[in-house]
């Protein structure tokens, strides 16, 4: 289903929670909406399931607009962090009852909820209780249980939530797998940039109301719009007198600019080792912590701090060792625009 929401706002009393907020939605992507807690993730969702109503806006499915329409007329399917299962019903009867529901013959709903159990993976568990499974397995019946209807929307608040990290990592993937094999139009929150970036075709950042910035995850974490979106995708340190780095001096044209610097864009080098050295500025090493896979390097130049990472196979810097540092990119902001500059 494509979706067109216009101009979205949600007021409870005198608070905005939800502020003018527009986008569009492809038919057959998967959306994650991305912010932090409280930013207004789950009321968009719900004005989008109709369980809220909105205070101003348009919500377009379609084509049509759907502001009137109760939830059970808008074609959606939910799934929820909290599984939402009916406790005293086994796997079979939760898939089976929004069918029932909707009184379709008996054999069709055999029949479209043993094809789900297959589809999810839940086969041999038809007659356990919610109570008999784990976690993960309990999300695959919430998803299978929201998908039997044929919804052309399903959304997600924070459906991997309440599960352990690792098999949360697995069941991101399977999840973005299933809807793309059954092709709907799925929009999901999180507040959890690692799933957002993995599972999503596009992102969302959501923040105080207002849509910051939409995008495919490489675009956003690329091509940050807002210091907001910089700081809270990927990892940056911000640097208030960035025209004081070498090859950002020019940064000092722009009163108030502020510059990001993401620690893939950080060379370092032994003094002498950078080639190229007239770019290079002389700091030292801070600290150094070991991550398994790299060293995580804390870097100072004069009073500003910078992380960068370093492969294992680099010879080990020392806390106090004097470095060249070379930074090929920052990302700059001030209160009206949004710069990259390169040092090349
Ligand atoms: P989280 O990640 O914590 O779930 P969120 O981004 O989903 O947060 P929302 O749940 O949409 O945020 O809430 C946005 C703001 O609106 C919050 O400050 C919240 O307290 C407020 N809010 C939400 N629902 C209501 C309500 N029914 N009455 C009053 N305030 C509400």
């Amino acid at each position: 289903m494509h979706i067109e929401v216009k101009g979205l706002s949600k007021s409870f009393g005198d608070f905005q929670a939800v502020q003018d907020v527009s986008f569009g939605i492809q038919k057959g992507h998967l959306i994650g909406l991305l912010g932090p807690s409280g930013g207004g993730k789950t009321s968009i969702l719900r004005m989008l399931a109709g369980l809220e109503t909105p205070s101003s806006g348009d919500i377009i499915f379609h084509g049509q607009r759907v502001n009137d329409l109760p939830p059970q007329e808008r074609g959606i399917g939910f799934v929820f962090q909290n599984y939402a299962l009916f406790k005293h019903m086994t796997v079979f009867e939760n898939v089976a009852f929004g069918l029932k529901v909707k009184k379709l013959p008996k054999d069709g709903i055999k029949e479209r909820v043993q094809s789900l159990i297959e589809l999810t993976g839940l086969k041999g568990f038809e007659h356990r209780y919610p109570a008999q499974l784990s976690g993960g397995q309990r999300q695959r019946v919430a998803f299978a249980r929201a998908l039997a209807p044929e919804p052309q929307l399903l959304l997600l608040d924070e459906p991997f939530a309440a599960i352990d990290a690792k098999i949360r990592s697995e069941l991101r993937t399977w999840l973005k797998e299933m809807i793309e094999r059954v092709g709907i139009t799925s929009i999901f929150v999180t507040h959890d940039q690692e799933e957002a970036i993995e599972v999503a075709d596009e992102i969302m950042i959501i923040s105080k109301g207002r849509l910051e910035q939409k995008g495919t995850p490489w675009d956003i974490y690329k091509n940050p719009q807002t210091q907001f979106v910089a700081e809270f995708i990927g990892e940056s340190t911000t640097v208030a007198n960035i025209s004081s780095l070498t090859g950002f001096e020019e940064a000092a044209a722009w009163s108030g600019t502020k510059g990001l610097i993401r620690p893939e864009y950080i060379e370092i080098g032994k003094p002498g080792e950078i080639t190229l050295a007239s770019a290079a500025m002389r700091g030292l090493v801070r600290h150094i912590h070991f991550r398994g896979s790299e060293w995580m390097v804390e870097l100072e130049i004069g009073d500003i701090r910078l992380i960068t990472y370093r492969s294992l196979e680099k010879e080990v810097l020392k806390p106090g060792d004097p470095v060249d540092i070379l930074i090929h990119r920052a990302y700059l902001f001030n209160d009206s625009n949004s710069w990259i500059m390169e040092n090349k």
